[in-house]
């Protein structure tokens, strides 16, 4: 066969392995209407039940692409023993990439995965803050970080991933931002980058 062939073959299982583990993250929450107590995207999402809901919805969600995730890795393995097919080998690739890309976690101080138990039970326990910003305070989870609504004051640095909602950039564009960013935020923690300015310093101060 020709070298063509079995490239296209590699590249086609490679970009399979890559999909089919993330196809509940792409699909789950957004087919049936589970919008009901939920802004819209990508509004804002006040700090409340519902929203403490949906992050242990998505982790339900995170936990069942392991799953979907073993079928290509079995049948890619079980191909490999019987025949060194690219398409398998593409396939097993793929998958590999996806355990990779959870099993390293995004900040030493956070927790395993890409929705963390830790964090979501900081969020609950924002739903009855110690201290209080302002007599009006309301906070919600904003693309960069949970705010005020009133005062503007950050109550916790952590962007927003992604919470399975109908995407405002429509389904085509929308699915391949989840796919690209593995439903997490395109935005990094404040914490890495501050690390990052603090090296950045250490560096120039040693030149
Ligand atoms: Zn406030």
């Amino acid at each position: 066969m020709s070298m063509g062939a079995d490239l296209t073959r590699l590249i086609v299982g490679l970009l399979i392995g890559m999909i089919i583990p993330r196809l509940p993250l792409l699909f789950f929450t957004r087919f049936i209407n589970m919008e009901r107590h939920l802004t819209p995207h990508p509004d804002p999402i006040p700090v409340g039940i519902p929203l403490i809901q949906r992050l242990l919805l998505m982790r339900r969600v995170h936990a069942m692409c392991w799953v979907v995730a073993a079928l290509p890795l079995i049948m890619g393995l079980l191909i490999i023993k019987s025949s060194p097919e690219p398409f398998a080998l593409g396939l097993v690739a793929g998958v590999s990439w996806f355990v990779i890309s959870r099993a390293i976690p995004q900040d030493s101080n956070s927790g395993f995965g890409i929705l963390p138990l830790s964090l979501i039970q900081d969020i609950n326990n924002l739903r009855e803050p110690e201290t209080v910003c302002c007599q009006r305070q309301l906070l919600q989870w904003e693309v960069r970080a949970i705010r005020c609504l009133h005062c503007r004051s950050v109550a916790m640095n952590v962007p927003r991933p992604d919470l399975g909602r109908m995407r405002s950039d429509g389904l085509l564009m929308g699915s391949f931002r989840v796919l690209l960013m593995d439903g997490r935020s395109p935005f990094p923690h404040d914490s890495i980058v501050a690390q990052g300015v603090e090296l950045l310093g250490k560096v120039t101060e040693e030149e």
